[in-house]
């Protein structure tokens, strides 16, 4: 269960938060939980869970290891803060930031070289889902952004389905809708790394998931899991997420 905070929250504020979220979540147990906060909070937020087993995670990673790239950050920088995920390709950075499938691949594969596991996004626009273009939009996606990976790399990373217009836009994807989503990109694994991948691959649902959605959302068997936004800013909303 991963939250992505976005351009949200200060230090200070990173720590009032995991003072109110630690002791709602110390018995989920059935579950990872990464909170990715912004850069500045990478500290703060490794300091605030200490003695427990969530994780934290950075919202973008550089492909370089070190270079002129003003504005990035690298896998060692990140890592010298004790976060150990990296969020790539989320569909903020795909829109805004000009992130490619390229880049994804690039960034996918830095993140993994300084050992921490990225949370690779992949998702179709409104439009692309309103033309019946979702399959090879996701088809894409993954022979550009993820096929290319080695199976040792693929093994060791975390794909997210965000719909875009589902994002930030209270619009969920119906249950069903996410999990034919999960299906498709199941399919593409399945025929670029073999059935054990495809089994042990976990995928998870991002869009407008809340406490009112999420238990619909998780009881279908292809969704492993959930990336929150919005909601994973609150301690008592995200904390039910978690716990589902
Ligand atoms: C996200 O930022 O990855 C996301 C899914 O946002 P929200 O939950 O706010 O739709």
């Amino acid at each position: 269960m991963a939250g992505n905070w976005k351009m949200y929250k200060t230090p200070a504020e990173t720590t009032q938060f995991f003072e109110k979220f630690r002791p709602l979540v110390e018995r989920a147990t059935h579950c990872e939980v990464v909170i990715c906060p912004p850069f500045t909070n990478l500290f703060a937020a490794v300091d605030a869970v200490k003695g427990s087993s969530i994780r934290i995670g950075a919202q973008n990673i550089a492909w370089a290891k070190e270079g002129a790239f003003t504005g990035e950050i690298s896998g060692p920088m990140i890592q010298s803060t004790g976060a150990t995920h990296a969020i790539v390709g989320h569909s903020e950075r795909r829109q805004y930031f000009g992130e490619t499938d390229q880049t994804v691949l690039d960034r996918t594969k830095a993140a993994l070289s300084f050992s921490l596991t990225p949370i690779v996004c992949v998702g179709e626009r409104l439009e692309e889902r309103e033309a019946g273009k979702t399959a090879d939009v996701l088809a894409a996606q993954f022979q550009k952004g993820i096929a290319p990976l080695q199976p040792g790399q693929f093994a060791a990373i975390v794909i997210a389905y965000e719909p875009v217009w589902a994002i930030g836009t209270g619009k969920t994807a119906t249950p069903e809708i996410a999990a034919d989503a999960h299906r498709t990109i199941r399919a593409q694994v399945l025929s670029a790394f073999g059935k054990e991948a495809a089994d042990a691959i976990r995928i998870l649902y991002g869009g407008s998931v809340k406490p009112d959605n999420v238990k619909s959302l998780m009881a279908q068997p292809e969704i492993d899991g959930v990336l929150v936004g919005g909601a994973s800013l609150d301690p008592v909303s995200f904390s039910s997420i978690v716990n589902f």
